[in-house]
């Protein structure tokens, strides 16, 4: 981590972080920021897998698209248009199909993700959150590769290992400041709460207070490379119904064709609520990975092109996402950026009715820009 002072530290490079240092730049904040993301490159959970064996390989292997709970308005809406404008993103239009639990293609489930409309980021998901970081300008340095582990606050800056300080600090994600880190990551008190204790900023306190009521939501999702498949016309989702999920512990199956015929397949694993520590879960991705290469051959059997291909199929391993998960009303807006200790919040968590996905992450980056510019 540089040692340095800057004006705003923003911890996570996802859409909302990004977004964030967009709109501030548009709005003429010229500040310097410092932004430290755990990831090897900006997006979050709208990041893309690469590899080293195979440099053309590109997989969306969290979120495929872009949801939005309705057409955007305003400066959501102009920052899509731009982003439609460069190329960053289209509109949507891969064929979305439903599975139930007897193995029949039916009509999708009604889901928030899928009743509005949606973009897909070109050529993939990552280049969303690298286009936004890049409209941050020049006052943004960046730092990949650095999960920030604790939070201290200095004679009334933020300080880090290494010797950045900052006189603002915004968290993009809820892992520093909620409850269900402790276990995951073995840590005994919430980071957040620690630099500041309580009574001494009531807006921090109540915030801190709402985020603690959040539930956590895992997905264990499974990368699967099909070596050779024939150009036939494939869905790109396949949702299954909740019955379906329910039998199979999948939520949907997304599929991304690569270059050479090759086609990538992304199995979404919904959790069992098994415990995850630092211990378990090396044991945990296992037997997920396991599980799910299980239950496949019977989702596929709709779709006999690739069934055939199940000997080949190469796995690459499984990711495991964890999100809050949203409550019905949103983070209030008066707690969104807590003045006296110069501490926000932005991400898909807070922004109704865009929860829990990329609509709700980019408004949330947006307003809380309006409050620090403020
Ligand atoms: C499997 C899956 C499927 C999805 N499907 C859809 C969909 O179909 N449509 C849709 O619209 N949305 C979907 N979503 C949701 C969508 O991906 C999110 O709403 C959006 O990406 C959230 O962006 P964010 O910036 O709020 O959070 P994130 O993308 O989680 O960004 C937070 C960033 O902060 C970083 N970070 C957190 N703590 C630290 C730390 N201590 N130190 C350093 N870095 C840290 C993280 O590494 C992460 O990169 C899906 C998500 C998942 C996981």
């Amino acid at each position: 981590m540089p040692g340095k002072d800057v004006d705003l530290v923003v911890i996570g490079a996802g859409l909302s972080g990004c977004a964030l240092v967009a709109a501030l730049n548009n709005r003429g904040w010229r500040g310097t920021i410092q932004l430290l993301e755990a990831g090897r490159g900006p997006g979050g959970r709208c990041a893309t897998r690469r590899r080293r064996d195979d440099l053309l390989w590109r997989l969306d292997h969290g979120s495929p698209v872009l949801s939005f709970h309705a057409e955007p308005c305003g400066e959501l809406r102009r920052l899509m248009t731009s982003l439609e404008q460069r190329g960053v993103v289209r509109v949507d239009l891969d064929p979305v199909v439903g599975l139930d639990h007897h193995g029949e293609v039916v009509a999708p489930p009604d889901h928030p993700l899928l009743r509005g409309p949606r973009w897909r980021g070109i050529p993939t998901m990552a280049s969303v959150a690298e286009t936004l970081l890049r409209n941050g300008g020049d006052a943004v340095d960046t730092c990949f590769g650095e999960r920030i582990q604790g939070l201290s606050r200095v004679d009334e800056s933020w300080v880090f290992p290494g010797g950045l300080r900052s006189a603002r600090l915004v968290l993009s994600g809820t892992l520093l400041a909620h409850p269900r880190s402790l276990a995951m990551l073995g840590w005994s008190d919430v980071p957040l709460r620690e630099a500041v204790p309580a009574g001494h900023d009531s807006v921090l306190d109540e915030a801190l207070d709402w985020i603690a009521g959040l539930n956590a939501s895992i997905r264990w999702n499974l990368m699967l490379e099909f070596p050779a498949v024939d150009p036939a016309p494939l869905p790109r989702q396949i949702w299954l119904t909740p019955r379906a999920q329910e039998q199979s512990g999948v939520e949907r199956l997304v599929l991304q064709r690569q270059q050479q015929g090759h086609l990538g397949l992304v199995m979404h694993g919904l959790d069992d609520g098994a415990l995850i520590t630092p211990e378990s879960q090396p044991q945990l991705l296992n037997v997920q990975e396991q599980r799910l290469l299980t239950v496949l051959p019977d989702l596929l059997k709709p779709w006999p092109t690739l069934q055939r291909q199940l000997s080949s199929v190469h796995s690459l391993g499984v990711m495991r996402w964890g999100a809050a998960q949203p409550l019905e009303a949103g983070l209030p807006n008066a707690l969104q950026w807590c003045r006296q200790t110069q501490v926000g919040f932005c991400g898909d968590w807070i922004e109704g009715p865009g929860f829990g996905m990329a609509e709700g992450a980019l408004q949330s980056g947006l307003d809380l820009a309006e409050l620090i510019a403020a």
